[in-house]
């Protein structure tokens, strides 16, 4: 029998008193315990003991990436370093790494954290977790398989790479439960089908448990029909726990955030302003309970919002939209903001199209951004002529320029040329940075 964890149907008011209680904790730790919210908070003239509502909030200042990554090593440890059990760091797709420190209680609740989406996927100690995640200093490997055992599951600890050694294991251990970055379910997926394989037939698949990098609905479609199962997102990132902060239940519509152990907002990226519900802008959030590497207010520069109304799973806890993008991917062609993965989006659309590309940006002689879209057709579409290259060429710059407003150079690159990921996939080659 799965399990239904009892605070994640609690009435909200429930949560929202369990959120005061460990803001007021949190801040008061941080202020005691950490130079840099003592400098802040002091600096903004926030007293930490102030806290009587959810609504004193939106007067503490905000932490950024950079004064994570000002305080490396463990400058922003809350607690001594003979209570830090386990340190991670982020995988650094921006620049310099920053640190996760954890306890043994907050090793707990990650576990806890990322075994709700086996929860969420109706999955339970039957089920075989194959984590292909990779292990090490990035969060997803090791988050995962916390998850894994805490829900469980027999679970594998894969790690990322050797990609047909993956497919033998998928098959021979009867995996039900798949969890990596979308981008290499879907290296799975198509050397799967190369080696001839039917998935639906050769795999055991129940549920993909796929995050740390922003993928469309259509990709998502694309890989749930190669697959046979049931894709199911996860977020999380390496300054708050890892994995798990948010994932999506089995209706697909957002993720469910971890609401008793995360404070969400968002903010309008340029002002700072809270948006209400329903609003996009950038994810914030306060961490309620942890004891090594607490953070309030934290920028994640993560383009969603917070869906309202809710969920028809019966759950109580708050869902964030699927993550648009980091405000560092989002590229602004003659004025319009466009992310990746909407570019991705317009392409999966054409089913000529497989699931490899780049976009290239670059400044022509006036400055201004170019964008182009390299992308490799599926190998067995039939694309005899360089005529039928360039009309295909034409009707997805087209549909860009219907659905987004932008005009992108799309570019049909040869099969295989496009890089494959085993983690995160390297969407954006900026060519403006190499000049
Ligand atoms: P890095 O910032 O070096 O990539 P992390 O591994 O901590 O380090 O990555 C966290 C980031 O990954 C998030 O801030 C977000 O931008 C991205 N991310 C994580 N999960 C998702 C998801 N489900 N959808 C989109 N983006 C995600
Ligand atoms: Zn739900």
């Amino acid at each position: 029998m799965a399990k239904k964890t009892e605070v994640l149907y609690a009435p909200h008011e429930q949560i929202e008193e369990m959120q005061l209680a460990g803001i007021k904790k949190t801040v008061i730790d941080c202020y005691e315990h950490i130079d840099f919210y003592k400098k802040s908070f002091d600096e903004a003239g926030f007293d930490p003991y102030s806290v009587t509502s959810l609504d004193d909030v939106a007067r503490i200042p905000f932490v950024q990436k950079q004064d994570l990554r000002d305080a490396y090593p463990y400058g922003m440890l809350a607690v001594p370093l003979k209570d830090v059990r386990e340190i991670h760091m982020s995988s650094g797709t921006t620049g310099i790494a920053t640190v996760g420190a954890y306890t043994e209680h907050d090793l707990k609740i990650w576990g806890e954290c990322f075994a709700r989406g086996v929860e969420y996927a109706g999955g339970d100690e039957n089920d075989v977790m194959h984590v292909a995640y990779g292990y090490g200093l990035f969060t997803g490997g090791i988050g995962a398989h916390y998850g894994g055992v805490a829900a469980g599951c027999t679970t594998i600890p894969m790690s990322a790479g050797n990609t047909e050694r993956q497919i033998r294991v998928l098959r021979e251990m009867g995996s039900t439960i798949l969890c990596c970055t979308p981008s290499y379910a879907m290296h799975i997926a198509d050397t799967a089908l190369e080696m001839g394989l039917d998935p639906a037939r050769d795999f055991h698949l129940r549920a993909g448990i796929h995050g740390a990098e922003p993928f469309s609905d259509n990709f998502r479609r694309d890989l749930e029909r190669k697959l046979n199962y049931r894709v199911l997102d996860v977020y999380g990132l390496t300054e708050t726990m890892g994995p798990g902060v948010a994932l999506e239940c089995w209706e697909q519509q957002g993720l469910h955030i971890a609401e008793d152990h995360f404070y969400p907002e968002i903010i309008n990226p340029e002002t700072g302003e809270v948006l209400p519900d329903g609003e996009w802008g950038e994810l914030v959030l306060t961490t309620l309970d942890r004891e090594a590497s607490p953070v309030v207010r934290y920028r994640t520069r993560d383009i969603t919002r917070i869906i309202p109304g809710q969920c028809p799973c019966g759950r109580t806890h708050r869902r964030i939209d699927r993550i648009h993008g980091r405000t560092d991917d989002m590229l602004i062609i003659r004025g319009v903001n466009v992310f990746p993965s909407q570019i991705e989006d317009v392409m999966k659309t054409f089913p000529q199209m497989s699931s490899w590309y780049q976009i290239e940006v670059d400044t022509d002689h006036r400055s201004l951004d170019i964008v182009t879209l390299k992308a490799e057709p599926n190998p067995d579409v039939d694309l005899d002529s360089m005529a039928a290259v360039e009309r295909l060429q034409r009707q997805i710059s087209a549909a860009m320029k219907t659905a987004l407003s932008v005009g992108v150079k799309v570019k049909l690159v040869e099969p295989k040329t496009i890089p494959r990921s085993e983690g995160k996939a390297k969407r954006i080659v900026d060519l403006r940075k190499e000049k």
